[in-house]
């Protein structure tokens, strides 16, 4: 029996046209030209969150509200901070807080940076003797 394939997928074919070798990356969005490389980084691959450990005093006063706090930094170093309360009856969370510095974002009004425009950016950093 034939098989039934009525819709067979076509998939873009790959042209060498859009290949850049040799000519490195171009056209950079401006609005990542300025971010400083941690945040692009980030904002290409994710944070890399660490819980940063409480005071045991802070611990035992927000025990006493029912609370329990989880605060988490960024390690790759690009001023994340990521707070969060949770109930300790529940587990359920009551209170999230992110915040990203300044240089982490685009100008307001300017929409939205895609990860892939932060990705080429990035690389313009890491690699400038390739892609400039
Ligand atoms: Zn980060």
């Amino acid at each position: 029996m034939a098989p039934t394939t009525t819709a067979k997928k076509t998939t873009a074919k790959k042209t060498s046209s859009k290949k850049t070798t040799g000519a490195g990356i171009r056209d950079i969005d401006d609005r990542a030209l300025n971010m400083p490389i941690e945040a692009l980084g980030c904002r290409s691959y994710g944070h890399a969150w660490v819980r940063i450990p409480l005071a045991t005093e802070r611990v035992a006063q927000l025990v006493e509200l029912g609370l329990v706090e989880i605060k988490k930094v960024c390690s790759n170093q690009c001023g994340s901070t990521w707070d969060q309360l949770f109930s300790a009856d529940t587990g359920i969370r009551v209170e999230n807080k992110r915040k990203t510095p300044k240089d982490y974002q685009v100008p307001a009004g300017t929409g939205r940076l895609p990860a892939a425009e932060a990705r080429k950016a990035e690389w313009a950093h890491v690699y400038p003797e390739f892609f400039s």
